[in-house]
């Protein structure tokens, strides 16, 4: 086990790089298999700033037309979120009419899809869909489908592969949870 220090906390390995990569391989494989005959050219919406690796290993994995597009959100301060999320930056591409698979790192209370949803309604987007990379079962409390997540979590902080510490970590190819 590795252990890292980000500021005052200690974290350790908690999934392994190869854990990660299988679970991209299942969820892509998923994704692959819902827009393999697609006429269109969904958009991936990329949620800056945690979701930059997920976003990379998943993209080159899907096999249909594509494009990128990306948002910025704001929620967490320190290893707690705020219960408000602010856009940081707004949408880089005009998405009305297109259909829209949201590519998130971690859905924990759910507030951040709420917001997206919303946004990509208020933008014309013809459809949503939420791909996450880890789910917190036990935190989220929406009604919102969520299409496609790789991987569920039990309710503890984590960082590394994008996720941060107040904007460190996010370098780290595995991922990490505090070490208390
Ligand atoms: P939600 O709005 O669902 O409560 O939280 C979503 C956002 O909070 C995520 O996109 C992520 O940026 C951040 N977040 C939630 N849980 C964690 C965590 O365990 N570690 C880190 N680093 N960020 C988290
Ligand atoms: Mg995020």
């Amino acid at each position: 086990m590795q252990r890292v220090k980000l500021y005052d906390k200690t974290f350790r390995t908690f999934i392994t790089n190869d854990r990660i990569m299988s679970a991209i391989d299942d969820v892509a494989a998923k994704i692959n298999d819902d827009f393999k005959d697609c006429e269109d050219i969904p958009v991936l919406l990329c949620v800056l700033n945690g979701s930059i690796m997920f976003m990379g290993e998943l993209m080159k994995r899907l096999s249909f037309n594509c494009q990128t597009v990306s948002i910025k959100l704001t929620s967490y301060e320190g290893t707690n979120t705020t219960g408000r999320v602010k856009q940081a930056m707004g949408l880089t591409a005009d998405l009305t009419g297109r259909r829209v698979i949201v590519v998130e790192d971690i859905v924990d209370s759910g507030n951040t899809i709420v917001e997206l949803k919303q946004i990509l309604a208020d933008h014309g987007a013809s459809e949503s869909r939420i791909c996450t990379l880890l789910l917190k079962p036990d935190a989220y409390k929406k009604d919102i489908v969520l299409d496609y997540v790789a991987m569920e979590i039990p309710n503890d902080f984590i960082v590394g592969f994008g996720l941060d510490y107040d904007e460190l970590g996010r370098n780290l190819k595995d991922i990490y949870v505090l070490d208390e």
